[in-house]
């Protein structure tokens, strides 16, 4: 096509109305929608409360969020994904706050069910859930949701006592009544291995980037199986490491045995410790491990590249990343569609809490794929026919054959 502006509505067009897959995401359960929603009760459910602008409801904290917020990619894509669920143009601003908070609230209010049903009626056939205080579960809404194993809590249970992240204490949780690490780690292969045959794992998924570094080695089984029963108080905090390390070892075996992705979260957690390349002992060790490199690891996105480049195990992931930076995401995708061992390796999720947000992720994926997609149609790169094979897989086909089949 010989104009770039013709090639990206030609793209728009093309995405508008493709179904989708997200292959991860947190949607809080029904009992969270059940109290009345809002704008305000939204965008404290979003990215844009992770800024620190949250309205409290007054004149003065919306103003302060529009004024300092009001044009970064995770408010621009909210603001989207708002007006497509709600059917309204003009940007939200001082003047309109309260009538379109008013809207937001009759939509919840007259169906119990609009949280979920609007995902589906917005072209989700299926959502990836990581419901993180609660691991595998899927809210209740299975024909929607499927759910990823979160295997962090294990990580922390080396003794009765030890407390994980959300108050959720291993032993306890999973009923653990053992007495070494061998019957621990038992333990935890019988619990995902009996979820996965009920078709309830979809992958598995460590989240500790925003607890620890992504150094899961030394890995050393004695000092592990030493570790086992300290108590929380008499803990180092290099024993609690260690313990991690030998836990996510062990699920690296598990989803390869399984035949499961392992999604783990790089970058932009612990910034000094999530690095993706921190994870390259850990790929090399686990050929047959598919490891999918969340978030693009954002900001080391063209170590993400590198990793894909170089091994067929590192898997390229822009989940989040569309919604953090879309500049950066364009340019993330561009260079995965240049260096991935696999264009089918790629995928994409819209890891949000609530629908509104998700949709507008969900825009700026499609919009983040036209523009790569545009530019190398322009160029003459691709035909239109290789553009929309590509688009299909990025859309739809990976996620659906690396998670679903
Ligand atoms: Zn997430």
């Amino acid at each position: 096509m010989a104009k770039l502006d013709d090639a990206l509505h030609y793209m728009l067009d093309y995405l508008s109305e493709q179904p989708t897959i997200s292959d991860h995401d947190h949607h809080h359960s029904d009992e969270f929608f059940a109290a009345p929603m809002d704008l305000d009760r939204l965008l404290a459910a979003s990215y844009v409360a992770w800024t620190g602008f949250v309205s409290d409801g007054s004149e003065m904290s919306r103003r302060e969020l529009l004024d300092n917020v009001g044009y970064n990619s995770y408010f621009h894509w909210f603001e989207k994904g708002l007006q497509r669920v709600h059917s309204f143009e003009e940007p939200i601003s001082l003047g309109n706050w309260d009538r379109v908070s008013e809207r937001v609230r009759t939509a919840y209010a007259a169906d119990s069910d609009f949280h979920w049903q609007t995902l589906r009626t917005h072209g989700f056939e299926c959502l990836i859930l990581d419901n993180y205080y609660n691991p595998g579960s899927d809210n209740g809404h299975g024909s929607l949701f499927v759910p990823t194993f979160r295997i962090d809590k294990f990580m922390y249970g080396y003794h009765s006592d030890a407390v994980a992240p959300d108050q959720f204490i291993p032993w306890e949780r999973y009923g653990f009544s053992g007495r070494n690490l061998e019957q621990y780690v038992e333990l935890m292969r019988h619990t995902i291995t009996e979820q996965h045959s009920k078709g309830k794992v979809a992958a598995l998924k460590c989240a500790e980037a925003y607890n620890r570094p992504l150094a899961f080695f030394p890995c050393d089984p004695e000092r592990a199986a030493a570790i086992f029963g300290t108590h929380p108080s008499a803990i180092t905090d290099e024993d609690r490491l260690l313990f991690g390390n030998y836990i996510f070892h062990a699920c690296c075996k598990l989803a390869a045995e399984l035949d499961v992705p392992f999604q783990v979260h790089t970058g932009l957690a612990q910034l000094s410790g999530s690095n993706p390349l921190q994870l390259e002992p850990i790929i090399a060790a686990y050929p047959d491990t598919r490891f999918v490199l969340f978030h693009s690891g954002y900001p080391w996105i063209h170590e993400v590249g590198g990793l894909a480049h170089n091994y067929t195990n590192a898997l390229p992931n822009l989940t989040w990343t569309a919604t953090i930076s879309t500049a950066a995401a364009i340019q993330a995708l561009d260079e995965y569609i240049d260096v991935a061992r696999s264009i089918n390796s790629i995928t994409w999720g819209s890891d949000c809490w609530v629908a509104e947000e998700s949709v507008g992720a969900l825009l700026a994926w499609k919009f983040v794929i036209a523009k790569v997609l545009a530019q190398r149609l322009q160029d003459r790169r691709l035909s239109r026919k290789a553009a929309e094979t590509l688009a299909d897989k990025l859309i739809f086909h990976n996620a659906r054959n690396m998670y679903l089949s």
